[in-house]
C-alpha cells in the first residue's frame, strides 16, 4: 500500500483545538480562518460529489478544496493556471532573479505591522529597481519586472523578502529601442542595496510619522520617536542584503522558477517527515552550513505557531507587476517589446472555464478521473454530497 502523504493539514486536524484554546486571546480572525480552511479542506465538511469507475464500479468519494492562499493542498491547480497565464508574456531574453532582504529589527516591526510595512518593502523594491535601470549611468531603459513577498525563512520563522525576476533589458526612453542588459549581469547589487536601504527607511520613518505604525509588548518603547530613531540609527550604517542569483537563459527554466516561488506556501507537504507524539519533523536546509538538508523537530504547538505567523493580511497582494509589465500597460508595452526584439505577438485565445478536473490534466498531465484500482476505468459522478459537519473528516489525497 502507498504512504499517505503527511499533511501540515493533519497537523491542524490534530492539534488545532488545542491551539485555539492555548492562544485563544492572540489568534487573529485571519488566522483562525485559515486554520479551519486547512482543516476542513478535501474533507466531507466541504461536501463534493460521490464518483464510480465506469469499467469495475469502485466508489470514493470526491471533497471540495478550500481554495485558501495558504493552504498547501491547493497550491498547484492555482499555480498552473498563473504560469500558463504567464507563458504569454515571457520575451526573448535572459532573466535575472534579485533577492531583496529586510534586516532582523525591521522584521519585528513589520509582524506587527504587516500590511503596512509589507507594502513599504514592495514599493521601495519596485522604486529602487525601477530608477536605478533607468538611470543611463546603469541601463537606460525601462524595465518590466514582477515581486513576489515570501515571509518565512526555512526554519518557518518570521523573514520577509522578496524574490523579483526581471527580464534582462527594457525600452529606451523614445521607445524606439530595446536596450540589453550585458550578458550575467544586471545591476550592480551595491547600488541597489544602498537606494533599497534609503527609500525603505525614509518611507518607513514617514509611516511613524503619520501614526500609521503600531507596536505592541516587546516594542512598545518604540512609540517614543527618539526610541523609534534610536533603534534604526544602526541600520543606516549596515549592509542590506541584496544578492542576484545567475540569470536563467529558456522560457522554461523561467517558468520553472516561477512556479517553484510564487506560489509557495511556509512548508509544503512533501518536507513533513513525521507528525507523531504531538511533534513534528521536517525537511530544512540550513543556508549557514553550506545549504545542507537537516531534521527539525518542533511540538506541534510551535509548529503551529510559527506557520500561521505567515498568514497574510486580508486581500494582501502578494505578487505585484511593475515597470513594463505593470497591468495598465503590459498590452502595449509588452507588444513593443516583442516587435523591438523581432518576435510575433502571439494572440492568447481564451477558453471558456473549463472543468477543473481537465484543467488540471492539461496542465500536469495528470488525470483525477482515471481509477486509482482498476487504472483503466474512469471516475464519473454519481451523487452529490452535501457539505457535512457531523461526518468525521476523512482525509482523501
Ligand atoms: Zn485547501
Ligand atoms: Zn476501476
Amino acid at each position: 500500500m502507498e504512504r499517505l502523504q503527511l499533511e501540515v493539514a493533519e497537523i491542524f486536524r490534530r492539534h488545532g483545538s488545542a491551539y485555539r484554546q492555548q492562544h485563544a486571546g492572540s489568534l487573529s480572525r485571519g488566522q483562525r480562518r485559515v486554520m479551519s480552511a486547512l482543516e476542513r479542506c478535501r474533507t466531507a465538511a466541504l461536501g463534493g460529489h460521490l464518483e464510480e469507475c465506469d469499467s469495475c464500479g469502485h466508489q470514493r468519494p470526491a471533497y471540495n478544496s478550500c481554495r485558501d492562499r495558504h493552504c498547501p493542498k491547493c497550491q498547484s491547480l492555482a499555480r498552473a493556471q498563473w504560469l500558463e497565464d504567464r507563458q504569454a508574456e515571457l520575451l526573448p531574453t535572459p532573466y535575472f532573479h534579485v533577492v531583496f532582504t529586510a534586516p532582523g529589527q525591521i522584521a519585528a516591526i513589520a509582524y506587527q505591522n504587516k500590511a503596512e510595512v509589507y507594502s513599504i518593502l514592495f514599493r521601495a523594491v519596485a522604486e529602487t529597481l525601477r530608477t536605478i535601470a533607468a538611470d543611463p549611468k546603469h541601463l537606460g531603459a525601462e524595465i518590466g519586472f514582477l515581486v513576489v513577498l515570501h515571509s518565512w525563512g526555512q526554519n518557518l520563522l518570521f523573514h520577509p523578502h522578496l524574490y523579483c525576476v526581471v527580464p534582462g533589458g527594457g525600452l529606451s526612453p523614445d521607445g524606439q529601442r530595446w536596450i540589453a542588459c550585458r550578458p550575467a549581469f544586471f545591476l550592480p547589487v551595491r547600488v541597489l542595496s544602498h537606494l533599497f536601504r534609503r527609500l525603505f527607511l525614509e518611507y518607513l520613518q514617514t509611516a511613524f510619522d503619520t501614526g500609521k505604525l503600531q507596536f505592541f509588548s516587546s516594542l512598545e518603547r518604540l512609540r517614543a520617536p527618539g526610541a523609534f530613531a534610536q533603534h534604526l540609527a544602526p541600520l543606516r550604517q549596515t549592509e542590506w542584503v541584496v544578492y542576484a542569483k545567475p540569470p536563467f537563459w529558456g522560457p522554461e527554466q523561467v517558468l520553472n522558477y516561477l512556479g517553484r516561488y510564487t506560489h509557495r506556501v511556509a512548508i509544503s507537504n512533501h518536507r513533513l517527515l513525521d507528525i507523531d507524539n504531538g511533534r513534528v519533523s521536517f525537511h530544512w536546509k540550513d543556508y549557514r552550513d553550506h545549504d545542507r538538508q537537516k531534521t527539525m523537530t518542533l511540538e506541534a504547538d510551535e509548529f503551529i505557531r510559527r506557520f500561521l505567523l505567515h498568514v497574510l493580511p486580508d486581500g494582501f497582494q502578494r505578487i505585484r507587476h511593475y515597470g513594463f509589465l505593470a497591468h495598465r500597460y503590459r498590452q502595449a508595452k509588452l507588444a513593443r517589446c516583442r516587435q523591438l526584439l523581432g518576435v510575433g505577438i502571439t494572440p492568447v485565445a481564451r477558453e471558456d472555464k473549463p472543468d477543473y478536473r481537465d484543467l488540471y490534466e492539461k496542465l500536469t498531465g495528470k488525470s483525477l478521473r482515471d481509477c486509482s484500482l482498476c487504472h483503466c476505468g474512469h471516475m464519473v459522478t454519481i451523487a452529490a454530497l452535501p457539505p457535512s459537519d457531523r461526518a468525521p473528516p476523512l482525509n482523501t489525497p
